[in-house]
């Protein structure tokens, strides 16, 4: 029945690998989620985007997906695994 849902990445619409690390971006209204790759240039879109989507009133959760092979079962950045250690926000 059930079937491995595809991931697409809402920034550069690429398919997302399930055991790569990514970011989840839920509208807790509608439970609707976008998706981004884990790299740089997909966290940057997704931080801009977000921003643009709470102004406009709506509430978001953000989830953060480690690779399967990932030891750190901590969500958020600078895991053991290194998924996140990007920053969303990057400072000229
Ligand atoms: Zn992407
Ligand atoms: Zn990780």
């Amino acid at each position: 029945m059930s079937r491995p849902r595809v991931i697409r990445c809402a920034a550069c619409a690429a398919r997302i690998k399930p055991h790569h690390p990514h970011i989840g971006v839920e509208d807790l209204e509608t439970g609707v989620e976008f998706s981004y790759h884990a790299r740089p240039g997909c966290q940057i879109r997704a931080a801009e985007e977000t921003a643009t989507r709470l102004e406009a009133g709506k509430v978001y959760a953000m989830h953060h997906y480690h690779s399967s092979r990932c030891p750190d079962e901590a969500p958020g950045f600078g895991c053991a695994g290194g998924c996140f250690d990007t920053p969303m926000a990057v400072a000229n």
